[in-house]
């Protein structure tokens, strides 16, 4: 490309909201983003979680009926709660009926609580949380005690009354998706993606409710680009006295190019512009030790999702009576609320991330005709207006190097092996929003087991 050419492409890549952005402290940032983010409120996510915990338990199978108590009274309150903070909402139950199976000790109606903001595509970028809480010491209570290395929780005789006030488990991902919903409706942004707000149940019994909804979604072949998930963002102060309240970690099932993982660095990216106080750990590995959360429903489905988890848990407050208020930290749960809006609102923003694999699914990478160039090519993104190429070593996470290439689907590198470097696109919207970047990943060889003759 001539010096003429890159300038042209620079001219035309320069977006409308990199120029109104102009003069801002951060350049790059989309002040509609900006905005978003700002709008997020600490006081309401407080609020929030003092009427979640005043149900005392929210346990999948506590009482229905009553309405003051139990995971009934609780759900038509997230519901109402949902409609009450926007008209543009677009709040249901989303109802299973769940059989008995392991720790559901009988069939159940299950209803996840879910507010859709409607955009101009299908396509989902989902915002979680679990609403549903656990008192595992209940289910230890004298006389309940399950039999030695039996699962505690599929004992029938587990009362499911006694209090679970989940404050933090999960209190805090159900209020930062409440507060979200609100937030994104109210910003009178017209996104891209469809965002998708839900409030799960049956989380603790092995993410049911999220298990339930992924399936039927992957079933009827939705499209998902990203679920942000979050469980267990609220404390700042760990078990053990540490406290951290400046960074949050992000976990993220690979392998190192999954999707998932794309969604893991977006956020870092995105948060580096628009909530520069905070940091983000990533974690390349799906969850912490023997424990789960719902973005796992979406990956077993196919889908791009992460869980956020607070920086330092305190243990001895969760799945019991004592997870509550006490031991939250609102400013940092309104941080982490604030990298969530800023990456989902570019998310769906953004274009689609580019398909970089071919109808029998093989990543559209080659040595071009020279035999020693890395060609690559791309399925266009609708609404894309160019695209950004990303390469990196193939020992190392994160991309070092990036090069904007116009509105092409194919682009060649000449002598660059694509042996040596991971390559990666991304594609980039009319406002400079760009897409997770989708890599070319070489498969795992399939080998035949050699047969013998005696
Ligand atoms: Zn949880």
């Amino acid at each position: 490309m001539t010096t003429a050419q890159r300038l042209l492409l620079a001219l035309l890549i320069a977006s409308p909201a990199t120029t109104m952005a102009q003069g801002a402290a951060r350049p790059d940032a989309d002040p509609r983003i900006e905005k978003l983010v700002a709008a997020v409120s600490e006081r309401r996510m407080r609020d929030l979680v003092t009427k979640l915990v005043s149900f005392d338990t929210r346990s999948t199978l506590s009482d229905t009926v009553s309405t003051t108590r139990g995971i009934g009274a609780a759900r038509r309150w997230i519901f109402e709660e949902f409609k009450r903070s926007s008209p543009r909402l677009q709040v249901s139950f989303d109802t299973h009926r769940i059989a008995q199976q392991g720790r559901i000790t009988r069939d159940v109606e299950l209803r996840n609580v879910m507010a859709v903001l409607p955009g101009r595509s299908p396509r989902r970028v989902y915002i979680t949380g679990h609403y549903d809480t656990v008192n595992l010491r209940a289910a230890a209570q004298p006389g309940r005690a399950p039999a030695p290395g039996a699962d505690a929780q599929a004992n029938r005789d587990i009362d499911y009354d006694v209090d679970a006030p989940g404050a933090n488990d999960d209190g805090s991902g159900t209020v930062l998706t409440m507060e979200l919903a609100r937030v994104f409706a109210e910003s009178g942004i017209e996104f891209d993606a469809t965002l998708v707000f839900i409030a799960w149940a049956g989380e603790e019994q092995g993410l049911i409710g999220s298990m339930a909804h992924a399936q039927a979604l992957a079933a009827a072949k939705g499209i998902v680009e990203a679920n942000f998930n979050n469980d267990i963002v609220g404390s700042s102060v760990g078990g053990n006295g540490i406290i951290d309240g400046e960074s949050v970690k992000i976990y993220s099932l690979g392998p190192e190019d999954s999707m998932s993982r794309s969604l893991a660095r977006y956020i870092v990216r995105v948060a580096a512009t628009y909530v520069p106080s905070h940091r983000i750990r990533l974690m390349a590995r799906e969850d912490r030790f023997g424990r789960g959360s719902d973005h796992s429903s979406f990956t077993a489905n196919g889908y791009p999702a992460v869980v956020f988890r607070e920086a330092n848990e305190n243990y001895r407050r969760q799945h019991s009576a004592d997870d509550t208020m006490e031991g939250m930290d609102f400013t940092y749960l309104t941080q982490n609320a604030r990298v969530n809006a800023a990456s989902a609102a570019a998310v769906a923003l953004a274009p689609s991330a580019p398909n970089v694999n071919g109808e029998r699914g093989q990543a559209l990478i080659a040595r071009g005709a020279s035999g020693y160039d890395a060609s690559l090519q791309w399925g266009a993104s609708p609404g894309a207006v160019g695209y950004r190429v990303y390469w990196r070593d193939a020992w190392t996470n994160d991309w070092d190097r990036s090069q904007v290439v116009g509105n092409v689907t194919r682009f060649v590198m000449p002598n660059v092996s694509i042996d040596d470097y991971v390559f990666g696109v991304s594609a980039i919207g009319a406002d400079g929003n760009e897409s997770l970047v989708s890599a070319y990943v070489s498969p795992v060889r399939r080998m035949m087991e050699v047969k013998l003759f005696r």
